[in-house]
């Protein structure tokens, strides 16, 4: 199990979406979300379940049934709009994934109840491939194993999606500067006249101004 950068991927990938998109608040909200599926461990100190109880540690909490709930909540507390509100529980939801996913990759540990609440049993990867049999929770190797195995990918990824958002920006000052050509007005009785040829040019044009009006549009839309 990770024990240190289960908040990571919310920060990643609100870096990756941008604050226009993942607001300080809703990457916070991603990070608690990211490390609370380990809160299961009250519920085999409070003898509710056992240990590697449905309801224990790596249970239900570690399912995609559990982050799919969470993301439901997202969606339906009560602000934005339905498109905000649809994006903030996908971001809610694949937070509260990334932390069984992490889990997962460790080679130590039992594994988690991913199908809940389908099905209770654990399911493990086949490939795991973080090293971390022999080395202790809480020493300087393990923090160092979990940099290089999760901090690392989850900068790569929050890198290509600024460099993607800064071209996109780019791109979209490109089209403001360029405005789109007008769509004209399709198949003229002239072409008409002019036989199969001439038709299939104008449609081939005409094919182009739709297209170059449309990315123009969706520019101002950025
Ligand atoms: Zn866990």
């Amino acid at each position: 199990m990770a024990t240190y950068l289960h908040f990571a991927p919310a920060v990643a990938l609100a870096v990756a979406l941008g604050p226009r998109r993942v607001g300080w608040r809703l990457m916070l909200a991603g990070a608690v979300c990211g490390v609370m599926p380990d809160l299961d461990f009250l519920s085999v100190m409070l003898g509710f379940d056992r240990y590697s109880g449905t309801y224990g540690h790596r249970g239900f909490t570690h399912s995609l049934g559990f982050a799919l709930l969470i993301g439901l909540v997202g969606a339906l507390w009560p602000a934005g709009s339905w498109r905000r509100r649809v994006g903030r529980g996908a971001f809610l939801a694949l937070c509260t994934a990334s932390h069984p996913l992490l889990d997962s990759l460790f080679n130590v540990h039992i594994c988690s109840a991913w199908y809940w609440p389908l099905d209770g049993q654990r399911h493990c990867f086949g490939w795991r491939p973080i090293p971390a049999r022999g080395l202790y929770m809480f020493s300087q190797e393990w923090l160092l194993m979990e940099l290089r195995w999760i901090g690392v990918p989850l900068l790569v990824l929050a890198n290509v999606g600024m460099l993607l958002r800064h071209l996109g920006a780019r791109w979209a000052g490109w089209a403001r500067r360029n405005p789109p050509h007008p769509v004209p007005v399709p198949l003229t009785t002239t072409a008409e006249a002019q036989g199969p040829r001439a038709r299939r040019r104008q449609r081939v044009r005409y094919m182009n101004a739709v297209a170059l009006a449309w990315m123009g549009r969706r520019a101002q839309r950025l």
